[in-house]
């Protein structure tokens, strides 16, 4: 069997145990003589690896019981619509910190819904190439909430401190860098994540909303966009995505296994520092252009001499294994996405590849 070394930015790779456990049980889940997505969801089998994932999301997190952990459909591009549906009413105000190309599509998306303001943005040329710092920020106090973005996958930039918002509720989305380390949860009102690169394949949604905030929510919005309708139900309100949930639950599960948020951070490290340091390296080569304090440890950009250069950069690795480093195709240049489940040998594995490319010219 011939696995790539898989750098795609989402979907992306799933750790291999995660899938082998879904290959071993396809066909026959648990005795039961039929797989997982045949069972229904209102059935035990079915339930017992959603409590599962559930639990194990908790666990993982060391999530408090203030907390609800929801699972929906639709991505995160559907949480930019459901975020203002149910926490922006009319008469108040949300405010947009903008530092990519994620949160310009949040802040677009709530203006439909409702008032919003931008209370920060670090675009120069449409293009972000850092963090803002807080002195950078204007929040209003009477905001209904704040709206971030934690890591932007486009850009490669990440929050590495929180932004302080008083009393104003902070929503997070978090799709590519939830569960990359140990995080503290209670620092967010609400945050969302589509499932598809840290902990999951494309599908599904988590949502993680402080009880208070669920309950106190717009009740003039359609029953299946509510969040107290999910909380109701423990999101089996209807038919769930169950395949997509019973592999997150294997991703899960096998992320525990390994040691949980502890270890998970300790490789991603490894892999950050790892491409960091061969990129800086070459300076005549390779060009970061996000500014140090701002850099992602989830997807790493660069460029090289030329759009011709870069090319043939992409190309020459794919011959050799190593797939999905082309940029995205609004900012172009190399993205190297080092999500949970690449291996700390994939990234020493291209770190030679990019050493040899230097050398060569
Ligand atoms: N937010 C961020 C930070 C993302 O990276 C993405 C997808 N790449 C999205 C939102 C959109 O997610 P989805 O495709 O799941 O709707």
């Amino acid at each position: 069997m011939a696995r790539v070394h898989n750098f795609n930015a989402g979907p992306a790779g799933l750790p291999l145990p995660a899938l082998e456990r879904a290959q071993r049980e396809l066909l026959d889940f648990e005795g039961t003589g039929m797989s997982i997505m045949e069972h229904s969801h209102r059935g035990k089998a079915f339930e017992a690896v959603h409590n599962e994932a559930i639990s194990l999301l908790r666990q993982l997190l060391g999530l408090s019981d203030d907390y609800h952990v929801l699972f929906m459909q639709g991505g995160a591009a559907m949480q930019f619509a459901v975020v203002p549906m149910n926490l922006l009413p009319p008469g108040r105000s949300a405010d947009y910190i903008l530092t990519g190309g994620w949160s310009e599509k949040a802040l677009e998306e709530a203006k439909r819904v409702g008032t919003v303001r931008v209370a920060g943005s670090t675009a120069v040329d449409k293009r972000y190439t850092r963090i803002p710092h807080q002195g950078e920020l204007s929040l209003d106090p009477n905001a209904a909430y704040v709206h971030m973005t934690t890591n932007n996958t486009l850009f490669g930039t990440q929050w590495h401190w929180l932004p302080d918002t008083g009393d104003v509720p902070l929503v997070a989305d978090m799709s590519s860098d939830i569960l990359w380390r140990k995080m503290d949860i209670s620092r967010f009102a609400l945050v969302y994540a589509g499932a598809q690169k840290n902990i999951g394949p494309s599908g599904i949604t988590v949502v993680l909303a402080r009880k208070d905030l669920v309950d106190s929510a717009r009740k003039d919005i359609p029953v299946i966009f509510r969040y107290a309708t999910y909380a109701a139900n423990n999101s089996l309100y209807n038919t769930p995505p169950t395949f997509a949930i019973y592999l997150m639950r294997n991703v899960l599960a096998y992320t525990l296994e390994i040691g949980g948020l502890e270890e998970v951070e300790r490789r991603n490290r490894k892999k950050g520092e790892l491409l960091y340091e061969t990129i800086d390296a070459h300076p005549d080569v390779f060009r970061a252009p996000v500014e140090k304090e701002s850099r992602s440890f989830m997807n790493v950009v660069f460029r090289l001499a030329s759009e011709e250069m870069e090319k043939r950069f992409v190309a020459e690795a794919a011959k050799e294994g190593m797939v999905g480093l082309a940029g995205h195709r609004s900012t172009g240049g190399i993205r190297v996405s080092i999500y949970n489940a690449v291996p700390v040998a994939s990234v020493e594995r291209l770190t030679a590849f990019m050493r040899d490319f230097a050398k060569r010219g």
